[in-house]
C-alpha cells in the first residue's frame, strides 16, 4: 500500500562546488523524511531557472500527490501555455527528477529497478582530454591510459582549436578567434599521431562544437574516417539539422548529436531518420527523467545509441540520473564523464557515483541515491562568472556559434 502525500515546499538551491553554478530543485512532502532532489542546471542563466521554479512551479504544485509524476510533468510543461526552451525544461526536470526520488524511496528502490533492472553491471564512461597541441594530446592521453581509461575524447587546442589567427582585418572586435581551417589540419594531424602511438587499443572521440560550416563538416567527417572513431561529435549545430542526412551517407564515421536539444521535434527527426548513431541529450534540459525514458525507447526501435551529456555544469544528482538511465537501458552506448568532477562534488553530493577504470557504479540506496548536503552546498556559493568561451568569431570578425 503506497503512501499518500501531498508535495508541500519546492525549494531551488544554488552552488558551485568545483565552481560552476548548479542547480538543485529540493521537493519536500507531508512526510518529512521523504523528499527528492533533481537537477536543474542551466549554468548560464541558473536565476532564471530558479525563478521559474519558485515563483511559477512551488504555487502550482504545492498541494498536489507527488505520486502522479506524468500527469505533474504535462501539466507543468504547458501551464504557462509557452512552453520547451532551456529554462522551462531545466526547472521542470528539476521537479521530475526529484518526483522520481520520491517513487524509488517509498519503493525503496534504486531508479534502476524501476525501470526494468540493470542491463549492464557498471557503465562504460569516456573522459576528456584537453590538450593545448599535438605534443601534449599524446602525453594526456597516455594520462588517462595510465589512470584506467579506455574511452577518451580529444580536442587540441579548445574547440575549434584556439591558433592564432593572424590574418584578421584591423581593428575588430573581441572574442575568442578561430579559423575553421586550421581547426581542420591540427585536429587531423593530432589523431594521426594518436594513431599511430596508441594503434587501436584506446577508443577515440571528438566534438567539432558546431565549428563548421556544412560543406566542411561533410569533408572533414570523410577525412576522420580513418581515425576509427567512437564517434565525431556535433559536427553541425542544431540549426542545420538538415544536414545530418548528407554527412551520413558521405562517411561511416559514427556521428553524436543533441546536447541543445529541447523540442521534441529535434531529436524525433534525427532519430526517425537514423541521421545519427549516438543521442547526446542533456536529461535536464530536455526536461528530465519523464521525456527521456520514452526518448531511450524511441532510440531502441531505431537502433540509435545514447551517449547522454554528463559535463561539469551538471550536478551530482544529475550525473547520478544520467547513470540510472544508462545502466537499466538497452539503447545505451557510452556515457560523458566529467573531469569536473572533484573531492568537493563528493562533499555536496553524498552518495554520488564513483568511476573504476573507465566504468561508472552507482550504490543501491533507494530513489536516486544521491543527496544534497545543504550545508556543505552553501561553502561553495554560485560564482557567476562571464561566459566569455561563448562569444565566438570567425577570422574576419563574424560572430559564430559556440
Ligand atoms: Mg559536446
Amino acid at each position: 500500500m503506497m503512501k499518500s502525500l501531498v508535495i508541500t515546499d519546492v525549494r531551488a538551491i544554488c552552488t558551485a562546488p568545483e565552481g560552476i553554478d548548479l542547480v538543485v530543485v529540493k521537493v519536500e512532502t507531508s512526510d518529512p523524511a521523504i523528499y527528492g532532489v533533481g537537477c536543474a542546471t542551466f549554468t548560464q542563466r541558473y536565476r532564471a531557472v530558479v525563478t521559474v521554479v519558485e515563483e511559477y512551479l512551488k504555487p502550482f504544485l504545492v498541494g498536489k500527490d507527488p505520486a502522479r509524476i506524468e500527469d505533474i510533468w504535462k501539466t507543468s510543461m504547458v501551464n504557462g501555455y509557452w512552453r520547451n526552451g532551456p529554462i522551462l525544461n531545466n526547472a521542470i526536470s528539476g521537479v521530475d527528477m526529484a518526483l522520481w526520488d520520491i517513487k524509488g524511496k517509498l519503493a525503496d528502490m534504486p531508479l534502476y529497478e524501476l525501470f526494468g533492472g540493470k542491463c549492464r553491471d557498471a557503465v562504460p564512461a569516456y573522459i576528456h582530454a584537453d590538450a593545448a597541441s599535438v605534443e601534449d594530446a599524446l602525453d594526456l592521453v597516455q594520462a588517462r591510459i595510465d589512470a584506467g581509461w579506455s574511452r577518451i575524447r580529444v580536442q587540441i587546442g579548445g574547440y575549434g582549436g584556439s591558433v592564432p589567427v593572424d590574418n584578421r582585418p584591423q581593428g575588430g572586435q573581441p572574442g575568442v578567434y578561430y579559423d575553421p581551417r586550421q581547426y581542420m589540419k591540427t585536429t587531423l594531424e593530432g589523431f594521426r599521431a594518436l594513431r599511430e602511438r596508441f594503434g587501436d587499443t584506446v577508443e577515440l572521440c571528438h566534438d567539432v562544437h558546431e565549428r563548421l560550416a556544412p560543406s566542411d563538416a561533410i569533408a572533414f567527417a570523410r577525412k576522420m574516417e580513418r581515425y576509427d572513431l567512437l564517434f565525431l561529435e556535433d559536427v553541425l549545430p542544431p540549426e542545420q539539422i538538415m544536414w545530418f542526412d548528407q554527412v551520413k551517407r558521405a562517411s561511416t564515421i559514427p556521428l553524436a548529436m543533441g546536447e541543445l536539444l529541447n523540442n521534441p521535434q529535434e531529436w524525433m527527426q534525427l532519430v526517425q531518420n537514423r541521421s545519427v548513431d549516438y543521442l547526446r541529450l542533456h536529461i535536464s534540459q530536455a526536461g528530465g527523467i519523464t521525456p527521456v525514458r520514452k526518448i531511450m525507447a524511441f532510440c531502441e526501435m531505431y537502433g540509435v545509441r545514447t551517449a547522454w551529456h554528463g559535463p561539469g555544469d551538471l550536478s551530482g544528482v544529475g550525473h547520478a540520473v544520467g547513470a540510472h538511465l544508462s545502466i537499466s537501458s538497452p539503447a545505451f552506448g557510452v556515457q560523458e564523464w566529467s573531469c569536473s568532477i572533484r573531492e568537493n562534488t563528493y562533499k555536496v553530493f553524498p552518495g554520488m557515483p564513483y568511476v573504476r577504470n573507465g566504468y561508472i557504479y552507482l550504490n543501491d540506496r533507494p530513489g536516486i541515491g544521491v543527496d544534497i548536503d545543504e550545508e556543505a552546498a552553501a561553502v561553495y556559493p554560485p560564482q557567476d562568472r562571464p561566459h566569455d568561451w561563448t562569444l565566438c568569431r570567425l577570422p574576419d570578425g563574424s560572430a559564430a556559434r559556440p
